[in-house]
């Protein structure tokens, strides 16, 4: 099968020659299980990090000379396993290749879905119930940043698939203003009228602490930082006192331009008793059942948007995620592969 492989780790920012696509044998197929066709691959910030050999991540880091893997959704081929029969959609782990052999059995393995309840890139995509990202925003929302009624709330990175979901849950929980930033006024346009926020500024154009004091003059309640870096810094000060900061990313620290926040903004923490919180969303799969609950209700009151930019071919995803690295997406970023 056709897979794309690490060739080399980056030398500074990557490039497509550090990927290639190439051929690798199948295992043959054992009992318990599938022999999968990827239909839509994942392309996720956090593949940044697993590109290096030093900086540890939530899972393991890619080897050079082996195939890159990530979230995928994909139809069984071949099944050696009763309850999977050929013609199954599954949503699985073993993506930046054409086909795959997953044990039906492994939780992490193989996970079934019904095509008929939504569109099939919206399962991995932005409101997919059990995707990824829009659970990403609603964990940081409700339980790190506890967002109530009346709170301002700041989004960084609004445009992508965690900030779009981010933006539009703040404001059904109740948010009585949501602002967002991200690269360029397409985007910016696009927060406001696609996507819920009430306001939005291009952080690439004027500095963020600026762009906070004319969109939220009496402050913010909350910040959901995708990026860290100067944003991080611009919210510390925006906050009121009590004010909380849901820590889910740092975009801006994968970039070249890796300008750290300053470690002496905390200061405002200590002077505005903020609470700042990390998380990695698979710490919260407790919370599922409420937010495929509460988020089925938004998607059938039609109170919510999905939207993804979708890149073909197996050969271009190396690129997808050389563009996700570069904002060149609106909402999740995927790869559909050539034979769907
Ligand atoms: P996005 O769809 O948001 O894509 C990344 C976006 O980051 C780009 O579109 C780009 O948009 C923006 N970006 C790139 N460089 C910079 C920069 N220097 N400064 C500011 N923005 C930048 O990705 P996801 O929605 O998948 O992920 C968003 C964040 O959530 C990431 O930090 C990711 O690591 C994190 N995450 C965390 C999880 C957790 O469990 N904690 C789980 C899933 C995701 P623009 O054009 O606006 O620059």
């Amino acid at each position: 099968t056709r897979v794309v492989c690490l060739v080399r780790r980056p030398d500074g920012e990557p490039l497509p020659g550090d990927f290639a696509v190439e051929k690798r044998p199948l295992p043959p197929l054992g009992e318990g299980q599938l022999l999968v066709r990827n239909l839509y691959m994942s392309v996720d910030p956090s593949m940044r990090g697993r590109l290096e050999s030093t900086e540890k991540h939530y899972t393991h880091n890619f080897t050079p000379g082996t195939p890159l893997d990530g979230r995928a959704l994909g139809v069984v081929e071949e099944s050696r396993c009763a309850s999977v029969p050929p013609g199954a959609f599954v949503r699985h782990q073993l993506g930046w290749r054409e086909r795959a052999v997953l044990d039906a059995a492994d939780t992490d393995g193989a996970d079934r879905i019904d095509p008929r309840l939504a569109p099939l890139p919206t399962w991995l995509g932005l409101l997919g119930l059990l995707g990824q990202t829009g659970f990403t925003a609603y964990v940081g929302l409700t339980r790190i940043a506890q967002v109530r009624p009346g709170d301002t709330v700041f989004v960084s990175a609004a445009a992508g698939a965690v900030g779009t979901a981010a933006g539009q849950f703040a404001r059904l929980l109740g948010a009585d203003r949501v602002i967002g930033t991200a690269g360029g006024p397409d985007k910016c346009v696009l927060l406001v009228e696609e996507f819920g926020y009430h306001a939005a500024a291009d952080y690439r154009a004027e500095p963020v602490r600026h762009a906070l004091a004319r969109l939220a003059p009496d402050g913010i309640d909350v910040y959901f930082d995708n990026v860290g870096g100067e944003q991080l810094a611009a919210a510390l000060h925006a906050l009121r006192t009590g004010g909380r900061v849901a820590l889910c990313g740092m975009m801006s620290q994968f970039g070249g331009d890796r300008r750290p926040a300053d470690i002496n903004q905390l200061i405002q923490a200590v002077l505005k008793r903020l609470t700042l919180r990390g998380f990695i969303v698979r710490d919260h799969d407790d919370l599922r059942p409420e937010f495929e609950r509460r988020v089925a209700g938004w998607l059938t009151e039609g109170r919510i948007t999905a939207r993804e930019t979708v890149v073909e071919g197996l050969e271009n995803a190396a690129g997808a995620l050389l563009s996700l690295l570069g904002g060149g997406n609106v909402g999740k970023m995927l790869v559909r592969l050539d034979e769907c």
